[in-house]
């Protein structure tokens, strides 16, 4: 979270918008709350230039819950979805829709990804978290692309022609974890499986405007103060000149190391958000993530799953964070190389 966001959630925490007692005491039926999701929900519109045509949810169960209520909302009377397999998290995706469909495993050839004609929609990872890899967005598909952009979105522009849902779990560039943000495209609703909750179905969720049940009152709250800091940034293209010049920084300095730090992601699908790398062996890993922490870097340890080193770029992370890393890594190599 942006130092600026906390401080003004700190100073509001007691009394919001002078009304003489908090935001976790404000009923979200009132005016006040209703007023601050309609302003929370068009600064996301501006900021992304959603179409009219999509709508924009604040739902809960975190990514995660998207895995199944994608197909449960979506599948209609196709009994097929096709999935990319680009690392971890999609795979994650994939587990979850062969509970509700036959999964085609889709490629991407020069930025097109084929289909079969009886599918539903076609999902993608646009950065995988774990692995440190992120597609190009100037794909395009024969069926609706649903994109699973938790752990990049509100970091580069998005074409919405070939889009027909966005989610993004809100941990990474959004706020608090739990709130998930779903951008839904108009005429995909209605479509749901008899037996999805009331309060995870889309079309429900839109009629009511996120109101089916008690949203996240909070997170929308930090979310909408999140949203503004952007703005004031300089907006979504700003975020992805900064992402672009601050992976380049780290990035080179692997490049230059002489195989001593190594990526394996080819360098056009290298992630901007996630720096994932190894170094020669198991023991100079931990001490380099001791060290790190030693000189204030902290969380450096790659995923459980695939060990090495994973740095983690997103947009509240300081410019300060990124450099003190690139230097704690030359002088590291220095001494142990
Ligand atoms: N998708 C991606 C790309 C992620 O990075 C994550 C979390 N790291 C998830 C899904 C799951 O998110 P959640 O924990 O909010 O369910």
């Amino acid at each position: 979270m942006p130092e600026e966001v906390i401080l003004q959630a700190q100073r509001e925490l007691p009394d919001w918008d002078g009304q003489g007692f908090s935001l976790l005491e404000t009923p979200f039926s009132g005016v006040k709350f209703k007023r601050l999701l309609g302003r929370t929900r068009d600064t996301l519109r501006e900021l992304l230039k959603i179409p009219d045509h999509f709508h924009i949810l604040f739902m809960h169960g975190g990514a995660s819950a998207q895995f199944s209520l994608v197909p449960l909302n979506l599948l209609g009377d196709s009994k097929c979805a096709a999935y990319v397999d680009s690392g971890y998290w999609s795979r994650k995706a994939i587990h979850e829709a062969h509970r509700y469909c036959q999964v085609e495993h889709a490629a991407i050839a020069e930025d097109y990804i084929h289909t079969s004609t009886n599918t539903a929609y076609c999902h993608i990872t646009s950065n995988e978290t774990a692995d440190g890899l992120q597609l190009s967005l100037a794909l395009k598909a024969s069926t609706p692309l649903i994109v699973d952009m938790t752990s990049d979105f509100l970091v580069r522009p998005i074409d919405f022609e070939p889009i027909g849902l966005i989610y993004a779990g809100a941990q990474k560039n959004i706020g608090p974890a739990g709130l998930t943000i779903v951008i839904v495209r108009d005429d995909l609703l209605g479509r749901a499986h008899a037996l999805t909750p009331t309060v995870l179905n889309y079309t429900y969720q839109v009629e009511a405007g996120s109101l089916v049940n008690t949203p996240l009152t909070y997170s929308i709250y930090l979310a909408n103060l999140v949203f503004q800091w952007i703005g004031h940034q300089g907006g979504i293209t700003s975020m992805a000149k900064r992402s672009q010049t601050r992976s380049a920084m780290i990035y080179d300095v692997i490049d230059a190391s002489e195989g001593f730090y190594r990526c394996d992601i080819p360098p056009d699908q290298r992630s901007r958000m996630n720096l994932c790398f190894k170094l020669p062996d198991e023991p100079l890993t931990q001490l380099f993530i001791d060290h790190a922490a030693w000189s204030g870097l902290v969380n450096l340890k790659g995923h459980v799953q695939k060990g090495g080193i994973r740095a983690s770029l997103y947009n509240a992370m300081p410019d300060a964070g990124v450099v003190a890393l690139a230097d704690f890594m030359h002088r590291f190599r220095k001494q142990y190389a």
